[in-house]
């Protein structure tokens, strides 16, 4: 549905030239909600609006459904512009209008009727849930309402792509909730492309079927949401879904693998061998713990795990300690690499009662 090709943005100001956009492509897919994620400054908001040509790239091609918007004129433009429609992160609704007004604009702008205005807006307010607020104006409502009412003015001219700036940056957490749900139901109803860009790893966890994670103006990495939460390839995107997923370990058991793993002159002090085990895929749900300490007469205790869920799937991390034995380590990483998780090898700590003498 859009499709990204070799794109580059730059701006020169009195400072320079900065390069907001280095030689991005993608593509995303029609019906996907597609999440761009990077830090401020990474050139979000410039690829985002580069998608329907608010910002006009200095490189490459943008095609959205099949149409190269690069190449066309202005009348043309317009025409292509209102299949894609746009949400921001302060709503950007006139204050001297009211809800009915707001999401009316549009089709005022385009000439439309009153009859056939009203046959629009209607159901679209009652689909974002403010049929009972056509009369209210901005001030009235509360942050949900209004990015609600941005959604409806957006899907006002019944465009096939809708685009997030920061959609919900503004909005406490239960309302982002809410938001998301409400484009996510909108996507399935009405069969919308939706790009969304944040700097919330939670929101495109929440949300988005695939990702493309940015930095300094390039696409760094990009999947399916599952895939990059669970095996992120890149440090940035390792730092972005940490907190989320439990990759970061309690900071006392961070010290004591640190000084630990210093203290390697004298290997026969080594107590303890510490794995992190993934748990994705068929076998996630297997007693493996159970299994190893059974099966492989293995002395195993759990320090840290989490379980949490993405698009629906099970996925969990957990902290293993076992003996520093090099027979057993090896059997039991064999046995958890043939049900398919992913096993990675932490460092050592000692045997607290030896650490301490
Ligand atoms: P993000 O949305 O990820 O925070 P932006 O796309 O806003 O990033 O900005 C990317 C880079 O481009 C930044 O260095 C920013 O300063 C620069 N930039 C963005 N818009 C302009 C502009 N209109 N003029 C000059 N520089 C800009």
């Amino acid at each position: 549905m859009i499709d990204l090709r070799h794109v580059g943005k730059s701006f020169t100001g009195p400072q320079g030239t900065v390069e907001a956009l280095r030689d991005i492509s993608l593509h995303i897919a029609a019906g996907e909600i597609f999440g761009i994620i990077g830090r401020s400054g990474a050139g979000k908001s410039t690829l985002i609006r580069c998608i329907n040509l608010l910002e006009r790239p200095s490189r490459g091609q943008v095609l959205v459904d099949g149409r190269d918007l690069t190449a066309l004129g202005a009348a043309d433009l317009r025409g292509a512009r209102r299949e894609i429609g746009m949400i921001f992160q302060h709503f950007n609704l006139l204050s001297s209008r009211n809800v009915f007004d707001n999401v009316a604009l549009p089709l005022q702008l385009r000439g439309e009727s009153r009859p056939a205005i009203e046959a629009k807006v209607t159901p679209l307010l009652e689909l974002v849930g403010l049929a009972d607020k056509a009369e209210r104006y901005p001030a009235e409502l509360s942050g949900g309402q209004k990015q609600r009412v941005g959604i409806a003015r957006a899907l006002a001219t019944g465009p096939k792509v809708l685009l997030c700036d920061e959609a919900t940056s503004a909005l406490d957490p239960e309302t982002t909730e809410q938001i998301l749900a409400l484009i996510k139901e909108l996507r399935d109803r009405l069969k919308l492309t939706v790009v969304l860009i944040t700097h919330e790893m939670a929101v495109v966890k929440e949300i988005a079927d695939r990702l493309a994670v940015m930095e300094q103006g390039r696409v760094i990495e990009q999947g399916a949401t599952f895939d990059v939460f669970t095996r992120p390839q890149h440090d940035t995107t390792r730092s972005f879904v940490a907190d989320l997923i439990g990759f970061d370990l309690p900071p006392m058991l961070q010290r004591r693998i640190a000084a630990d793993d210093a203290d390697s002159r004298n290997p026969g002090k080594w107590g303890w061998r510490l794995l992190r085990i993934l748990f994705t895929g068929p076998h996630a749900d297997d007693p493996v713990i159970a299994e190893l300490s059974r099966n492989l007469d293995l002395d195993i205790s759990i320090l840290h795990g989490r379980i949490d869920e993405i698009q629906g799937r099970p996925f969990g991390t957990m902290v293993v300690r076992l003996p520093d034995d090099a027979a057993k380590v090896a059997a039991a990483r064999s046995y958890l690499a043939a049900r398919q998780l992913f096993v990675e090898e932490l460092g050592h700590v000692h045997r607290l009662d030896r650490a301490a003498g």
